[in-house]
Parts: structure tokens; sequence; C-alpha cells
């Protein structure tokens, strides 16, 4: 997709979360895509005048609702399938990364913020299970449920453990494993951004290498006692009693 020209945007339907400018297809058309990159959920293609900052949809069943069509000059098509229009597309002249939407979210995983230090000093004061943290986008963002299931079970901890119950070493172990997850989710399952959309959607090759996820009455892989399930905040959650503390 770098270095590619955008030949045409076609916008279908502009009503998306945000109202897709009338003048981009006119904007874009005839760019070179000189950067692509990501933050969050959001795709940003670095155009030569600008950044087009598109929110695709976590689910994109590839038949009605195709709202745009970013067209390259290889003929490559980038079709946006939405029918919720929960996604969004929109552009920016300046710094993508301080565009509103952008500009207050929360560390990536991957990133320098997200370290021991970072996750023990936002765990300090909190009560909510430890799951929770990790889920919280505001806190730090991408990780869906399976990766908080399956990065506390690599910690050793037991997801209801109240945030701040934990040691700056479990800190340091659960960033450890979060990143450890997710770099397994993306190796095993194509496009970084799908994988990394925080939802349950994980590739198929990733789910059979999970060790609780979803495998509850199944013998925990590491020690064989069966894996339990509960129920916290509407989500399942999964985890073995005898690994995880
Ligand atoms: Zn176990």
């Amino acid at each position: 997709m770098r270095r590619r020209r955008v030949a045409r945007l076609s916008v279908y339907e502009p009503r998306l979360r945000w109202r897709v400018a009338g003048n981009l297809p006119r904007k874009v058309a005839g760019q070179r895509i000189v950067r692509v990159g990501r933050r969050a959920k959001y795709l940003l293609l670095g155009l030569e005048s600008g950044t087009l900052l598109l929110h695709l949809p976590a689910a994109t069943p590839r038949r009605a609702h195709d709202h745009f069509d970013l067209v390259l000059d290889s003929g490559v098509a980038l079709r946006f399938n939405d029918p919720r229009r929960f996604g969004s597309l929109l552009y920016t002249s300046g710094d993508p990364q301080r565009h509103p939407l952008l500009a207050h979210l929360a560390p990536e995983p991957f990133s320098r913020a997200f370290d021991a230090d970072y996750l023990y000093r936002i765990s300090r004061r909190r009560r909510v299970a430890v799951k929770h943290l990790l889920m919280n986008s505001r806190l730090v963002v991408g990780v869906g449920n399976i990766y908080a299931s399956e990065a506390l079970f690599r910690a050793r901890l037991r997801p209801s453990r109240p945030a701040r119950s934990l040691s700056r070493a479990d800190a340091a172990r659960l960033v450890r494993a979060v990143r450890a997850v997710l770099r397994q989710a993306i190796r095993s399952g194509g496009t970084t951004l799908r994988d990394y959309l925080g939802t349950d959607g994980a590739p198929g090759y990733f789910r059979q290498r999970l060790y609780v996820y979803e495998r509850r009455g199944k013998p925990c892989r590491r020690c064989g006692s069966p894996v339990r399930a509960m129920t916290q905040g509407q989500r399942s959650t999964y985890y073995c009693a005898s690994c995880q503390r």
C-alpha cells in the first residue's frame, strides 16, 4: 500500500460515526501514500498533504454496506464495509498524533510508555480487578478479553485480584505477558490491525494455542487442573485456580 497513489476515493455513504467531508475525494485523489501507521483502532494513511484517519469496524462482512472504496493506482481497493456505521473516515493536515481523537489515548502495549512502572503506578489506588484494569482503554489500548485472560494466565495472576494488590514484580511480569500474547496473536493471524482490535475475534490459529480462554473444564496446559470460568463485568473470564494467584 505504501508508495501507491490514491486513484480515487468513492464515498457511497458519508453518514458514518462522523460525517465524511464532502471535499475529501477531491482532496486525496492523486496523492501518494507516504506512511502507513496505526494508533489504537485507527489506521493512519499518511498522504503527501495530510493523513487519513480510518477507524475500521471490528467485524467486516463483505456484503452490503460498503460505504467507501479507496482505490490505488495499482488497482488495489480498500473497501470500507460497516453496516452499523461505527467506523469513520477523517482527514488531518497536521500531526495525526495530535488529532483530538488520538491525542489523549492511553499508551499502546508495545510502546515504551507501557512498562512495569506505569502499570504499577496506575494500579496503586485501584480496587478493580486486574483484568478490568488491563481492559480499560483509558489506561492501555488494545487489550481485549481473550488477550487479557491469556496474559493473566502467563503472568500467573488471578483475574479477580484487586489491581492494587499487584507487586512491582507482578506488574513487570504482566507487561511482559501482555506483549507476548499480542505478539503471538499478530504473528499467527495476518494483519496487525485486525488482530489488535481488542475484540473477541482472535485469529483461528491463535485460538488453537490458548491456555485458558474458552477452555472451561479442560485440563490446564501447565498443571492439569480443570480450567475454571467466571463472569466479570458481563464478560467471561477463564483461569487456572492453581497456577494463578
Ligand atoms: Zn494450572
